[in-house]
């Protein structure tokens, strides 16, 4: 069978004959004569599109027979029309392309190999087996982009062996008989199965996100092309955005956000001071006759709720206190402290009954759950609490 995408990989539409189609497990596997559909391979996603009006779901090549999967059967020995989906056929050459110029460079620079590629949906990610730093990879990132906006030819295709001998070319694995060798003269020389444009200014730019430590060398995620320019849209409309919110120029938000930090941790401190004014004035005005009781505050957090169920067993001598905080929608927080009962016990009771969750030590527990307030009433004062207000 004659593989179209390697005369050119910029065939969108073709003409092939049906030579077999059979119901497979992802559709019906139809093989051609011919085809310019790109089979998944080599890091890159498959080829979608239409063949004779049918929508293929997936190609994939096993022993270099390329079987499309059809959403609906073809007839044996008719001849067809394929159409490529092109947006993200030419999406995978940019990257494809993006990630040899990358990949050569770093080689030639710091002799690591390209130990791992993926093209994913949101970004393209490459392993390498080495290490390197941030600055050495944004200097990788210029070269790249020079040698793209020199336009370089590229040259994808299958060397005689006297000239093929002759090249030293990078390659995951040892191969022999016809190699197909993709060159970015400057870049790289690499062996590949993929689609490639054929201008390195095709490539558009090369920008890289992030890099992370990864077994033992570092995955550097990259966008090319099309989508880099779909990501810088994204990130400067949330970058818009927080400016907007923040009322600062979009280049100075992240100190805004270093100030608003400051002033909310400030307003945190007053905060606690109050709450603290507020619990010693709740305490003083209470009469806990009862051993065991309960307390529901008004938007109490965790940190206020324990402060509040502290004073109550230092200061009114409780044997056990529950503080509680919330409502039926959002659901209900508690600690609960204790001067004898085993907090962790009465935690768990509480939790299985109500669905909760949360824990603690014998003396003090904090946890959330679910509940109406009659339901809580009912429950604790099966327990033996009373409700103070
Ligand atoms: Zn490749």
């Amino acid at each position: 069978m004659k593989k179209l995408y390697y005369d050119s990989s910029y065939i969108k539409e073709f003409e092939g004959t049906v030579l077999s189609c059979e119901k497979g497990k992802k559709g019906y596997e139809v093989v051609l004569d011919q085809t310019a559909f790109y089979p998944e391979g080599g890091g890159q996603p498959t080829d979608t599109g239409v063949l004779g009006g049918v929508k293929v779901l997936e190609v994939h090549e096993k022993q270099g027979i390329v079987t499309h999967y059809l959403e609906a059967p073809l007839n044996v020995g008719e001849t067809v029309h394929g159409v490529i989906d092109w947006e993200p056929r030419f999406i995978h050459m940019q990257e494809h392309s993006g990630e040899h110029l990358v990949s050569g460079l770093i080689h030639e620079r710091f002799g690591y190999d390209n130990v791992g590629f993926h093209m994913g949906a949101d970004e393209v990610t490459i392993d390498f087996n080495g290490l390197i730093e941030w600055d050495e990879l944004m200097e990788i990132e210029t070269k790249a982009n020079e040698i793209i906006w020199e336009n370089r030819e590229i040259y994808a295709d299958f060397p005689e062996k006297e000239e093929l001998d002759a090249l030293d070319y990078r390659s995951k694995k040892e191969l022999t008989g016809d190699v197909r060798i993709v060159k970015i003269p400057g870049g790289d020389i690499c062996a590949c199965c993929g689609t490639h444009v054929k201008l390195t200014g095709e490539i558009g730019l090369v920008k890289f996100l992030s890099m992370i430590h990864y077994k033992g060398g570092v995955r550097i995620s990259l966008l090319c092309g099309k989508r880099a320019m779909a990501d810088y849209e994204k990130k400067r409309a949330e970058v818009q955005k927080i400016s907007n919110l923040l009322s600062a120029k979009p280049t100075e938000i992240s100190s805004a956000v270093e100030k608003m930090k400051g002033e909310i941790s400030k307003l945190q401190e007053k905060l606690s001071e109050c709450y603290r004014g507020m619990i010693e004035n709740r305490v003083a005005g209470l009469e806990c006759s009862e051993d065991n009781f309960y307390i529901i505050e008004k938007d109490f957090g965790a940190q206020h709720l324990r402060m509040l169920a502290n004073r109550l067993l230092d200061e009114k001598k409780a044997k056990t206190v529950l503080a509680l905080s919330g409502n039926k929608d959002n659901g209900f927080i508690y600690i609960m402290g204790s001067q004898e009962e085993d907090m962790r016990l009465l935690s768990k009771e509480l939790n299985q009954t109500l669905s909760g969750r949360g824990g603690g030590s014998v003396q003090m527990a904090q946890g959330t759950f679910f509940a109406e307030e009659a339901q809580l009433d009912a429950i604790l004062s099966e327990k033996g609490f009373k409700k103070i207000n």
